[in-house]
């Protein structure tokens, strides 16, 4: 799967020229979900022409999957009269519908697909052993997987096998993972164990830490006096402007693209508040992550209906930067720019 190339460890890029979708193609497709990831992936794989079946609670999602001309049945019979089943409810509530709507009714003609590795690697689900269970998995919410592929682009995206009973996992992997459009782009080949560390280490690491890093800046600027306006831009566009930045170039191109005077800032001076022992907790987040302490952690609180994250939801929307975000949005509108 993976190679030693000069200090790193690579990985090789498998794209469509790797994937039959042929494999799955007289096999009815059951997208169980489609929220974020059922709306693009379904949409994704019929529009391959591929035989694909909604299976959802009656609700907005199965109206909306009415609406984008969708049959649409509930989750156990979705089950029953589908061959490959793609796991897209969220990952906390995957257990209990597995227990109840999808358990029941699996047989060796069926092909257990997941999005991602929380439940299976972590043993929330115990998929029996006689059938083959696989991943694919989009690095990106669902709105731009289906946008992306949409306007015949791609997207970065892993496979992976959990169970090979027939031999044809590697390459039932490949077939979904062309269906839902991720080998447009290429996907690397990986385990549910590596899929869901390396995902909760980025979600907590990268995306949260991101999010209380600029809090902390925007703050900073405040207690100092600055007006509230002036903050938002230097910190929340500053970020912006980086990330469209860094995903168009480079990164070595990206640091040298704003003035010289940045550059040197950037390049020089922001080891002095991002210290190496953020690194040394990084490590230590990781290993938390590998050793099931966060997927404990989150089963506890939803067991104790969330009160932490409810009061940090409520924190977030009762924050000063509030005020002056909503001015922006506004304006954001009124402009159509930035
Ligand atoms: P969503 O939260 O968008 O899923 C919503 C769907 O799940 C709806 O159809 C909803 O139906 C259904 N659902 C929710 N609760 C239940 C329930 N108790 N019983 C039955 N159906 C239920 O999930 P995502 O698309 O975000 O995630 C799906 C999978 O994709 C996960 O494994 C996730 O890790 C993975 N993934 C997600 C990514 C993302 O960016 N979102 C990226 C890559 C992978 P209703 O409300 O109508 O009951």
């Amino acid at each position: 799967m993976a190679e030693t190339k000069g200090t790193l460890k690579r990985d090789r890029l498998y794209t469509e020229e790797d994937a039959d979708l042929g494999l799955i193609k007289d096999r009815k497709i059951a997208v169980l979900g489609y929220g974020s990831q059922g709306h693009a992936q379904a949409q994704n794989m019929r529009d391959q022409g591929l035989d694909v079946i909604v299976g959802n609670v009656e609700d907005r999602f199965a109206e909306q999957a009415r609406s984008d001309g969708f049959e649409v049945v509930p989750i156990a019979e979705a089950v029953q009269r589908g061959r490959v089943i793609l796991m897209l409810i969220p990952d906390e509530v995957q257990p209990a519908v597995y227990k109840s709507d999808i358990e029941p009714h699996l047989t060796r003609e069926h092909t257990l697909v997941f999005a991602s590795g929380y439940a299976v690697h972590f043993g929330l689900i115990t998929p029996p052993g006689f059938l083959d269970v696989i991943m694919a998995v989009p690095t990106c919410v669902g709105a731009i997987v289906r946008e992306r592929y949409a306007r015949g682009q791609g997207i970065f995206g892993h496979f992976g096998i959990h169970q090979d009973v027939t031999g044809q996992a590697h390459d039932l992997a490949l077939a979904v993972a062309m269906g839902i459009g991720i080998l447009r782009f290429g996907a690397t080949k990986t385990t549910f164990g590596e899929e869901v560390a390396i995902n909760l280490f980025a979600e907590t690491a990268g995306l949260s830490g991101m999010i209380k890093y600029l809090l902390t800046a925007f703050e900073v600027l405040i207690e100092a006096g600055f007006s509230a306006e002036k903050a938002y831009c230097e910190t929340f566009y500053e970020i912006q402007f980086l990330v469209e930045t860094i995903c168009r170039m480079p990164l070595g191109k990206a640091v040298a693209f704003g003035s010289p005077t940045a550059t040197y800032l950037a390049l020089t001076k922001t080891g002095d508040v991002v210290t190496d022992d953020v690194r040394e907790r990084m490590r230590q987040m990781l290993a938390r992550i590998q050793a099931g302490e966060m997927v404990r952690d989150w089963n506890l609180e939803q067991l104790a209906g969330c009160p932490v994250l409810n009061q940090r939801k409520r924190e977030i929307l009762e924050h000063p930067i509030s005020e002056v975000e909503k001015l922006f949005m506004e304006r954001k509108l009124a402009s159509g720019g930035i």
